[in-house]
């Protein structure tokens, strides 16, 4: 895959400020995806979260 491409992030998390929640589309054009502190089970939801996530104001 050519890195250059813009890359489209589909995302729920509708508590975020930068999620639009119509089109459930992410609206930054890039994001980090960080591992859990201290989590190390195996679990998908608790080895991995968005790192740029914010609450809505
Ligand atoms: S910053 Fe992360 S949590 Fe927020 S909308 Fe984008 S991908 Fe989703």
């Amino acid at each position: 895959m050519n890195t250059n491409q813009k890359q489209k992030i589909n995302c729920s998390v509708v508590s975020c400020k930068y999620n639009d929640v119509n089109s459930k589309i992410c609206e930054l054009s890039q994001i980090e995806v960080k591992a859990c502190p201290g989590c190390s089970n195996g679990t998908a939801e608790e080895e991995s979260m968005c790192g740029n996530y914010k609450h809505i104001d």
